[in-house]
């Protein structure tokens, strides 16, 4: 096995990873980045679009796995999309350089303030508000549609139906800011460039117009040459050793999933940015297989971030429904947080199947107020994940009187075609949770009962932080990092 001595290195090249990479290769320092998934732009081999899943599609797989209509398939690539199965819940996740910026819907909300205060007590939300969130949000390329487009675009049909059925409803509808540029999007529609979000591009990748992190963040690190990403390397445990430095046994993989080398790296700070749940598996095995030390708070405060799924089908079939011709990129949503009974946020999500389905879909956001607690079985070599129906049931409630509403004022019947029972409890696409900031690491993401190890990513938000998630986890990071580097941690 080929053994490899370096200062830093970081696990896992998504949101916590990538601000990480950054913020110390531009204080000088040099970093090694393994990331399990595909460098896909080195790669140069193009996404496939939702009509057609291709090897972009599911992380070494047989068959296609996007959340509903799967007659797909595949020969095991190491696409960027995978899903992870639990008893009541399956988890999805980005795969490849990038993370999860490469298979996300690009929405990028910021929190409401006062929820944020209530998750995070003990930060301080000015200073999120005034510094770390429009920073994000300039680093991230986050931009607006432009109301006309929207009100001109036919693509944009299945927004301005949802928005008019909400205040129909009497639901207040908010705009929902996205990574993708909406500038690139114009000229999409008028085929100057080639298409994307207009030709169903999305969860697969996005070959045009998203700002992933692979053309923010992480350019911006390799451009100051203190980069390495070494792609197609699995992470399997860490050691820690009596030098207080890490031992790590990785695997690298070739693009169908087998093994090109076992190799060893050696490093004396770590970074573990591997997401929610590839950080949590990498603490709990290597606790079970290595005596890895871990907190007792490692793996509790879990949650979906309230992800609930709903839909409704026969939406206005007679005035031609929710459209035929769908962008891929939401932007609009429901924003029924204020409201004390049933309080969530909804996006209003698109459908692009290529025929007029005349189906809404839903992706809500509800509170977590019961939490789950991820283990460890060591004879499965996998997590288990203590969340049921319970867990979910508030979130039903809501979703049922969101439907409700929207069909007593718009007609409609619950959606059967997307769910069995036209609701989805069990689709998660914001697992958050389990290492909690402040709780199982110091407050700047420093592990409890560790000296040279970091949690940096969705892991430390506790199960909820009300909206979509991936501008506070990049926010938190940079909280982290900047403070981190100032405390002369990796000095
Ligand atoms: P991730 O982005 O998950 O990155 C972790 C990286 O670590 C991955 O690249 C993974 O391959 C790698 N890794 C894991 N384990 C190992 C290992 N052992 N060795 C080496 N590498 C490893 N959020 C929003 O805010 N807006 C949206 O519109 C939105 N849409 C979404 C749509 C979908 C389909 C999905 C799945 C998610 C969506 N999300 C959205 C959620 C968002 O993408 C995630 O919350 C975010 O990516 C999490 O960031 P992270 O830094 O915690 O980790």
């Amino acid at each position: 096995t080929e053994n490899n001595d370096v200062p830093i290195v970081i696990i896992g090249s998504g949101y916590g990873g990538a601000v990480s990479a950054l913020r110390l290769c531009e204080a000088g320092k040099k970093v090694v980045m393994l990331e399990m998934g595909l460098n896909w732009e080195k790669a140069g081999i193009p996404f496939s679009n939702l009509l057609k899943p291709g090897k972009s599609s599911a992380w070494l797989k047989k068959k296609s796995i996007a959340p509903f209509m799967n007659i797909f398939s595949l020969t095991p690539f190491t696409g960027i999309l995978d899903r992870l199965n639990f008893e009541h819940i399956n988890i999805w996740v980005g795969r490849g350089v990038g993370g999860g910026s490469l298979v996300n819907g690009g929405m990028a909300v910021t929190p409401k303030e006062s929820y944020f205060k209530e998750v995070f007590p003990d930060l301080d939300a000015e200073k999120f508000y005034n510094h770390y969130f429009p920073l994000v949000r300039e680093e991230l390329k986050v931009n607006v549609i432009d109301e006309q487009f929207l009100k001109d675009c036919p693509y944009y049909k299945f927004t301005r139906v949802g928005e008019e059925e909400a205040h129909k409803a009497g639901f207040k509808t908010m705009r929902v800011p996205n990574v993708y540029d909406f500038k690139y999007m114009e000229k999409e529609f008028r085929n100057e460039v080639p298409r994307s979000a207009l030709n169903t591009e999305v969860i697969y990748g996005n070959n045009y117009g998203k700002n992933s992190l692979d053309k923010t963040y992480l350019r911006k690190a390799l451009e100051t040459g203190n980069l390495e990403i070494l792609d197609l390397h699995h992470v399997q445990t860490i050691q820690l050793n009596d030098d207080k430095s890490y031992t790590l046994k990785v695997r690298q993989i070739d693009t169908s999933g087998i093994m090109v080398a076992d190799k060893v790296f050696n490093c004396k700070k770590l970074i573990l940015s591997a997401g929610t749940m590839g950080t949590l598996q990498l603490l709990l095995q290597s606790h079970a297989e290595n005596n890895f030390p871990v907190h007792e708070k490692i793996g509790k405060k879990w949650g979906n971030n309230g992800n609930f799924m709903t839909g409704r089908n026969w939406v206005k079939p007679l005035s031609g429904g929710t459209g035929a011709k769908q962008s891929t990129i939401p932007v609009g949503g429901i924003d029924n947080w204020e409201d004390p009974e049933n309080p969530f946020f909804t996006e209003i999500a698109p459908l692009p199947m290529g025929m007029d389905v005349a189906t809404a879909l839903y992706l809500l956001i509800n509170r977590v107020d019961k939490k789950g607690e991820v283990a460890y079985n060591k004879a499965s070599q996998s997590l288990t994940l203590n969340w049921d129906e319970s867990n979910t049931l508030k979130m039903k409630e809501n979703a049922q009187y969101f439907i409700r509403k929207m069909n007593k004022a718009n007609g409609g019947t619950r959606s059967h075609l997307l769910f069995d029972n036209g609701f989805g409890a069990d689709i998660c696409y914001h697992p958050l949770g389990g290492c909690v900031l402040g709780e199982a690491t110091n407050e700047y993401g420093k592990l409890k009962n560790h000296e040279n190890l970091y949690v940096l990513d969705g892991s430390l938000i506790p199960g909820t932080i009300g909206v979509n998630p991936f501008v506070t986890i990049t926010a938190i990071a940079e909280y982290c990092i900047e403070n981190l580097i100032k405390e002369n941690e990796f000095a």
